[in-house]
């Protein structure tokens, strides 16, 4: 899926008809009242006004398909002369699996939405349950289902660590995602949001967050996942912000969570690489220089455990003109291959 400028509106709790544990839209979203019609065209002309070249508008953040008909159509109405101008070129949105039907697709595709996020967070019930979701696996299975018969561009969100989940369920989910072919996903990691229910169930103890080694080492496992099947993971870890920064709680929250989850990738590719070479003295890695950082570790600690867990003196990285995840390994006094990866 290629990258594309995304002009994003956030419409929180508007529409929504639950309270899933975890959430504070006003808090994740950073947004504090449901944008009018009006709001949203002085949104576009400011960031339209920005740069001239076309861009897509999303509204994320709450859950669009379930607004009212009326503030649905009255906001879908607004982006239309953006469309028909060409300075908005799609739209997208972000919704609940419970939320989509053959009515809502026609509104949908009669305003010229593309792509539509879906919220799954889990496929396992019992995770959904005590997280509050009101839905099922099996709502999230109908409108994927139903959103691609239909020509949509799918983007499943998952999130880790919720009550009752764990690295199986975690690692299922994405398995039983991954089999219905998204365009895309994006992992989150729970985190614990001040004034949410969540907040409550951690502080009377009942809910354990994960802790950020975990969870790095657990999105790593699901993004490797998805890499294999070949379906982009378009972000993991949330949107770092300062209203958020001032609300987590708990969890795995870290402004950089998605390099930590890359540098966790390139550490676990490059360990059958390095096994037949225990004890040696040197020993080079070569990866494409936008990767130069995700080997290294933040502050070097992939390099550091990777000496230690081989025994080896030495590890030093070279950038070479080399694919995205592909390795390659040389030895002292051997400038040749002599083993890669580049799965
Ligand atoms: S459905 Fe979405 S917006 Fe509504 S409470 Fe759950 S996470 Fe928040």
């Amino acid at each position: 899926m290629p990258r594309r400028r995304i002009i994003p509106v956030f419409v929180p709790h508007m529409g929504c008809p639950h309270q899933c544990v975890f959430c504070d839209q006003r808090q994740i979203s950073g947004a504090q009242a449901p944008v009018t019609a009006a709001q949203l065209r002085a949104i576009l002309d400011a960031a339209l006004s920005q740069s001239g070249a076309g861009a897509e508008l999303a509204f994320y953040g709450g859950s669009f398909t379930a607004i009212g008909e009326a503030d649905q159509v009255s906001l879908l109405e607004a982006a239309q002369p953006y469309l028909r101008a060409g300075h908005l070129f799609a739209l997208r949105c972000s919704t609940r699996p419970d939320c989509i039907d053959e009515s809502v697709i026609a509104r949908l595709r009669r305003y010229g939405m593309q792509t539509v996020e879906l919220g799954c967070q889990s496929m396992n019930d019992e995770v959904l349950r005590r997280s509050g979701r009101g839905h099922t696996a099996l709502d999230c299975e109908h409108a994927i289902a139903l959103l691609k018969s239909h020509g949509f561009s799918v983007v499943a969100q998952l999130m880790t660590g919720l009550p009752g989940s764990s690295d199986a369920t975690d690692l299922e989910s994405a398995e039983r995602i991954a089999a219905l072919h998204p365009d895309g996903v994006r992992i989150y990691p729970t985190v614990v949001v001040e004034g949410t229910p969540l907040a409550a169930m951690y502080q009377r103890g009942i809910y354990s967050p994960q802790a950020l080694e975990s969870a790095v080492n657990l999105c790593a496992r699901m993004w490797e996942l998805f890499r294999y099947e070949e379906i982009p993971v378009l972000r993991v870890g949330l949107n770092p912000s300062e209203s958020l920064h001032n609300a987590v709680l708990a969890g795995p929250y870290h402004p950089a969570f998605g390099e930590l989850v890359l540098g966790r990738m390139y550490y676990n590719l490059a360990k059958p690489l390095l096994a037949p070479h225990r004890g040696a003295d040197t020993i080079t890695l070569c990866v494409a220089p936008r990767a130069v950082s995700r080997m290294v570790g933040q502050k070097k600690t992939n390099l550091r455990a990777l000496e230690q867990e081989f025994s080896i003196k030495s590890i030093k990285i070279s950038a070479e003109p080399l694919e995205e995840w592909e390795i390659r390994l040389q030895t002292e006094g051997n400038t040749g291959i002599v083993d890669r990866i580049d799965r």
